[in-house]
């Protein structure tokens, strides 16, 4: 874990000379959508491993410089940038809400910074000292702060990513980055707005043992984008991966976890192996569903047995959980072979008390005996 013993940097300011006109702001925050409006400002942070000639490992060495709250717009990239070859690219996104006492709070963003790291690990990145994440994400948030929804339910939805930024065609890790925050006022994260979703099994694969699938990366989404395609081309919502070597067991959809309700009170999801994302809502639930009594396994289940289950009603709900969607029924599981619908088809009341704790915390509306709700205005 980078920690950082030294004093945070003071982020350089440069408001924006002309900053959305009140009334669209207002359209926007009324009717947010998801991911597709921007606010006024973005955090830029650039990292350079110096010596131009060294063996080009940046890891460890080199360092972050000039952290800055910029206007939000576009950044020239030399054609040559690393990313734009190899994809050395990371990503994290959590929210920042808006409190009834009219402050705001992060959730778990030490969390997120940790996660980020680790990806930076997997794709030969360097390592942003998580207080320095964390410190970027409020001052991207205090900067935009009357960008708030308004809406129920909505959020400030914050992108922190990662870059390779040297312009070289060489295959090696890139000695320059820049780390970027970036906001988007949230709504609903389905289009449909619909209470429970419907999913196909792809036959593709997400990720394989030992490649890059617990990294949080934009080449595994490249790599999603023609199975969720292909499932959207059929009248689903999301697509839902399995294990790349015997294609049977439950790993996630394309963006967010798995969990399964039983009869029997407990609740399975499918464990860390090193190809699945390990989400902090994933974490979060566990951790509220066992202060429920509720038994949680972490354990491999086959889509053979959900279909099986789901038939004799060993099984009775099913969601899937992610920051953007916070926890979304799931409500019918189709692949080429046919289909089948969980309990009735609509959100289970595991399923919806669950989401309600885990929103009420995240909202400061019920107390927060986990240090998880961190406070910043
Ligand atoms: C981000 C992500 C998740 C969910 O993680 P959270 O921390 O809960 O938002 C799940 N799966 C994939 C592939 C992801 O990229």
């Amino acid at each position: 874990m980078a920690t950082t013993a030294a004093p945070l940097p003071g982020f350089a300011r440069v408001p924006h000379p002309a900053p959305r006109a009140a009334e669209d702001r207002a359209a926007i925050l009324a009717n947010p959508g998801f991911g597709t409006t921007f606010t006024d400002h973005m955090v830029e942070i650039d990292f350079d491993a110096g010596g131009s000639n060294g063996p080009g490992i940046s890891n460890g060495a080199g360092e972050w410089h000039d952290p800055r709250v910029v206007p939000y717009g576009p950044i020239a990239l030399d054609p040559a940038a690393a990313v734009l070859h190899y994809a050395q690219e990371i990503f994290e996104g959590l929210k920042a809400y808006r409190l009834d006492d009219g402050g705001i709070a992060l959730f778990r963003p030490q969390a997120n910074a940790a996660r980020f790291n680790a990806s930076a690990r997997r794709l030969a990145m360097p390592e942003l000292p998580e207080d320095l994440f964390v410190e970027a994400v409020r001052q991207q948030v205090l900067a935009d702060r009357d960008w708030f929804p308004t809406v129920e339910g909505g959020s400030l939805y914050l992108r922190p990513f990662m870059f390779a930024s040297e312009a070289f065609l060489g295959v090696r890790p890139s000695r320059k980055y820049k780390f970027l925050v970036i906001a988007s006022p949230a709504g609903n994260y389905f289009k449909s707005g619909a209470p429970a979703v419907s999913i196909f099994v792809s036959d593709y694969t997400r990720a394989a043992p030992g490649g890059t699938g617990a990294a949080k990366c934009g080449g595994n989404y490249a790599a999603s984008l023609v199975p969720t395609a292909e499932a959207f081309a059929r009248g689903h919502d999301q697509v839902l991966f399995l294990d790349a070597a015997e294609h049977r067991w439950i790993e996630e959809l394309g963006g967010m976890n798995l969990f399964f309700v039983m009869a029997d009170g407990s609740i399975v999801t499918p464990p860390l192996s090193g190809t699945i994302l390990p989400g902090i809502t994933r974490e979060s639930l566990i951790t509220l569903a066992r202060e429920e009594g509720l038994v949680v396994r972490e354990e491999r289940y086959a889509l053979d047995q959900w279909r099986a289950d789901a038939a004799s009603g060993a099984l009775i709900e099913s969601f899937a959980c992610g920051t953007a969607a916070v926890v979304t029924p799931v409500g019918k599981v189709a692949d080429t072979a046919g289909e089948f619908v969980i309990g009735s088809g609509g959100p289970g009341q595991v399923t919806q008390r669950l989401r309600q704790r885990l929103v009420s915390i995240q909202r400061g509306q019920t107390a927060d005996t986990h240090g998880w709700v961190h406070r910043i205005a």
